[in-house]
């Protein structure tokens, strides 16, 4: 059985102050919600310490949003992974749409990002998914196909079972437009059969692949109850306690 993964992610959003005060304010609202869900909040770098602070004895799990694959070195604006992994950070985010976009992330970069947060005991959300273009030109499978194994290339099935992926449509990020629970189970389902042929049926099983994209109170119920759907990334919906917590609700 595969635990829920629920993970909010700020992305550039919340000061120190208001981050804190969200998380005083989420740890009380979750306070029995049990373990049939584990929730992570994925705070822009700057809030990292005090919130950790702030979730420190709760079941609430830290994560990074982005991080360099050097252990160290002359790289302006980076942060480390041992720099994460000190603060408590659990998880960290990789690989996503906006990284790829603006940033210009690509497959190898990924790739080196995955294997140094391994190295580092953090454990990965890769974010994969297709734009727009890519669905409608009919590649959805073969652009994710693409990035999952382009960043797990060289990683042991051991290793992919610990691992965290998020499904997100770039056309669904940020626009309201949820995929369908049909579509998204199918995608998420197609990920995992790329995993049990490159790494075995016991990685496919086990690996957790979440949601993202317009995921809000209202649809998380439909999208949780799919097979292949282990979680979701919430973008949006994760900046008001009452959203984000509705969403961990109802996904139960
Ligand atoms: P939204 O929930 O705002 O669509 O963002 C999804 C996302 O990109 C999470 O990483």
């Amino acid at each position: 059985m595969r635990q829920l993964i629920i993970a909010g992610n700020w992305k550039m959003h919340k000061t120190i102050t208001e981050a804190v005060s969200f998380a005083q304010e989420l740890k009380s609202s979750l306070d029995n919600v049990g373990t049939g869900v584990e929730v992570v909040v994925c705070p822009p770098f700057t809030a990292l310490a005090p919130v950790a602070e702030v979730l420190k004895g709760s079941s609430i799990a830290l994560a990074a949003q982005n991080m360099h694959w050097e252990k160290q070195g002359a790289y302006t604006g980076e942060i480390a992974p041992a720099m994460l992994k000190e603060i408590g950070c659990k998880y960290v985010v990789l690989g996503h749409s906006e990284r790829r976009q603006y940033f210009g992330e690509t497959d190898e970069n990924v790739n080196k990002k995955v294997m140094s947060a391994l190295e580092n005991q953090l454990i990965p959300i890769l974010c994969v998914g297709e734009t727009l273009e890519q669905r409608e030109a009919g590649i959805t499978e073969k652009t994710v196909e693409a990035q999952t194994v382009g960043a797990l290339a060289g990683l042991s099935p051991e290793q992919v079972s610990n691992l965290v992926i998020a499904y997100e449509p770039v056309w669904a990020i940020g626009t309201g437009r949820t995929a369908s629970d049909d579509d998204a189970q199918q995608v998420n389902n197609f990920i995992r059969r790329v995993i049990a042929s490159k790494f075995g049926s016991n990685a496919a099983e086990a690996v957790r692949i979440q949601y993202g994209g317009s995921v809000k109170p209202g649809n998380a119920k439909g999208l949780m109850s799919q097979q292949d759907i282990d979680g979701a990334l919430v973008g949006g919906a994760s900046l008001k306690v009452e959203d984000f917590a509705g969403i961990i609700k109802n996904s139960l």
